[in-house]
């Protein structure tokens, strides 16, 4: 499962196979207790575990990085940073890099007028930086504007032109004097999945000459001294470091223009892009990365300074705009594996021919009894021309649904003898590459990937997924993991590998034992994105502090959404339900269809179920039938 290769240290494996959650040297706790916590206390999976010392955590290590690149290369200025909250604006979320980023003076950015609300009334160093990004209207600006009077350091980015002349105009109205950045489109671009956030055609951001444009108008107005934030960002999960470089050097030399244009400016502001490690492959793969955080650091600070020594201009406060990195980490969703199928699962004991059998039938049972390291390839021909035939004689009526049911059984065996024929060998036939995931098991997984994963869905993001324990157990099977929504699409069919992407995950038998799924690395953007398909509403939430000594503490349990709000999100009144299904009772009752004493049974599940959990709940979480 690549667990050493991927947590950056905030997960390992313990002796006894567990997988645990390590915030902070000398502190650890095994997820599969906590899970066993959570349902002791009578409360349903799925679950998300959040552990806010992480995000403390990254919010340390990232401020610590720069605060090491600057010591190392003697750089003037210093780095603050700020967190985008729409990358996840859950209150755990944003207090706790509000809380640790304190001492570093770490801020915030919006993107929106409610995240600007939400922003404003956080408590951050005085001189924490609270960033304005994305399109505005006056509503957006005078609230910033606001904010200054507030005596918070906000900065309103101008994303298009025509923003320009808003601030001033709302600025004069108010009577307070703004502080702007300006968003540069770099030609610079990023890599991996968010590249076309970057270039000529990005959608946010000034050219050179608006820029200049910018500042004469700005001068005009007697405010030049107000313009002090340069803004860039090439993308999200940039996964290769010379792109950032090259970013970086392209950002100070517009910000040293900027200042031989007569700006007072003060801060250099690169955006986000700070990649996390899914795969664990260290390489420019979309899911992975080919540096770390220090490096990170180390080259922003170190090509800001060459290019400002170079054009000879103070150099700057750095600040980036890091969510990703900061919160990926912190999140888990917990998912119990409820149920397994696949479609050589029920049938491994093969029924044998009978003396009634087709010949069709036993000539596959002869396949099968014949196939070896040699002929495996002529062999399966044979035997997927024979089911072909099976099916068309079936659907004219020469074949039975029991000789049906023994051919495919056949067909079946001779597929994971195939499979076990090549698992080993370099080079597999086509026709046999997508042999593992056929014979893969399917394992159901109480969540939905539209409200939990939805990047996988959408954009084919890879997290790792990984049991909660039994790691020191071989994991036997393959299986690929469908959700419980009613939708093809709600399924995973990629993990992560070292060197590539495998088609299925190795898992162990599941037995009566409830057996736990983890998908990590799910803090970053899949709580804010995520939807309500099939009207599966938003996930409980544990906050757990881990404690000395392999303890922990449940700090915050947060239920999830209940049936009653998903169905009101949709516009309906939950007593206008409660009233039709009344009326209808009546109607059987009178009908003769349910007894009083139904009646009553009936309306209590109705209105349990309205304020139960989306999700399935099972009182056994094992699995004893399969
Ligand atoms: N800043 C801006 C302007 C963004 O558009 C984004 C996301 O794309 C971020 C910051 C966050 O970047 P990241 O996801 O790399 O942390």
């Amino acid at each position: 499962y690549q667990v050493p290769n991927w947590s950056s240290g905030w997960f390992r494996v313990s002796d006894q196979g567990q997988l645990e959650v390590t915030p902070a040297p000398g502190l650890h706790a095994p997820l599969r207790a906590i899970v066993d916590e959570i349902v002791d206390r009578g409360e349903s999976l799925p679950v998300i575990l959040r552990f806010p010392q992480v995000v403390a955590g990254r919010v340390r290590h990232l401020n610590e990085a720069f605060r090491k690149a600057i010591g190392e290369y003697g750089y003037s200025g210093h780095y603050q940073g700020v967190f985008p909250i729409k990358v996840n604006q859950r209150r755990a979320v944003v207090e706790s890099v509000a809380a640790a980023g304190y001492e570093y003076m770490h801020g915030l950015e919006a993107g929106s007028k409610a995240e600007l609300a939400l922003c404003l009334a956080q408590k951050l160093h005085p001189d924490a930086l609270l960033c304005c990004n994305g399109f505005k209207d006056d509503g957006f600006i005078k609230l910033a504007l606001w904010g200054r009077s507030l005596g918070k350091n906000v900065v309103i980015t101008i994303e298009k032109f025509s923003e320009l002349d808003r601030i001033l105009r709302q600025a004069k109205v108010l009577g307070v004097r703004p502080a702007i950045g300006v968003r540069f489109k770099l030609h610079a671009r990023g890599s991996g999945q968010w590249e076309e956030s970057g270039g000529d055609a990005a959608k946010f951001g000034l050219n050179a000459y608006e820029l200049l444009r910018v500042v004469e108008r700005l001068r005009e107005e007697n405010m030049l001294d107000t313009l002090v934030m340069l803004h860039t960002h090439i993308g999200s999960q940039i996964t290769d470091i010379r792109r950032v470089k090259v970013a970086v050097r392209e950002a100070t030399q517009t910000y040293a223009g900027l200042i031989a244009a007569g700006a007072q400016m003060k801060y250099l502001n690169v955006g986000g892009g700070l990649g996390v490690d899914y795969d664990g492959s260290k390489t420019t793969f979309y899911a992975s990365m080919n540096y770390t955080i220090d490096e990170y650091a180390a080259d922003i600070v170190y090509t800001v300074q060459e290019v400002c020594k170079a054009r000879a201009v103070p150099e700057p406060v750095i600040l980036s705009e890091s969510g990703r990195a900061l919160t990926a980490h912190h999140a888990v969703l917990v998912m119990p594996v409820v149920d397994v199928t696949g479609p050589t699962r029920d049938i491994e004991e093969v029924p044998p021919p009978t003396e009634e059998s087709h010949q069709i039938v036993r000539d596959l049972a002869d396949i099968l009894e014949n196939i070896t390291a040699r002929n495996y390839r002529e062999m399966y021909n044979d035997a997927a021309g024979d089911k072909q035939t099976l099916h068309n004689l079936f659907d004219l009526g020469y074949v039975t649904l029991d000789d049906r049911a023994r051919g495919e059984a056949l067909f079946h065996a001779i597929l994971r003898k195939i499979a076990k024929l090549v698992q080993n060998e370099k080079y597999v036939p086509d026709e046999l590459e997508d042999l593992q995931q056929v014979l893969a098991d399917k394992y159901i997984c109480n969540f939905s990937l539209f409200q939990s994963l939805p990047d996988n869905w959408a954009i084919g993001a890879l997290f790792p997924i990984v049991p909660l324990d039994r790691l020191d157990e071989y994991p036997a099977r393959q299986a690929t993991l469908v959700d419980i929504t009613c939708d093809s699409d709600g399924k995973i069919e990629k993990f992560i590998d070292l060197r590539d992407v495998k088609a299925t995950l190795p898992v162990h038998e599941v037995g009566k034992e409830p057996y736990y799924l983890g998908a990590f690395l799910v803090g970053a953007y899949q709580d804010v994105l995520g939807s309500a398909h099939n009207l599966f509403g938003k996930v409980s939430e544990a906050h757990v502090f881990v404690r000395p000594g392999g303890k922990f503490t449940i700090d915050l349990f947060v239920r999830g959404q209940k049936a009653r709000r998903m169905i009101e999100s949709m516009g309906y009144e939950e007593p206008m339900l409660r009233d039709s299904i009344e009326d209808q009772v009546d109607a059987a009752r009178r009908a003769g269809t349910l007894t009083p004493a139904q009646e009553y049974e009936l309306l209590e599940d109705y209105g349990e179920e309205l304020l139960g959990y989306t999700y399935l709940e099972y009182e056994d979480a094992g699995m004893e039938d399969i």
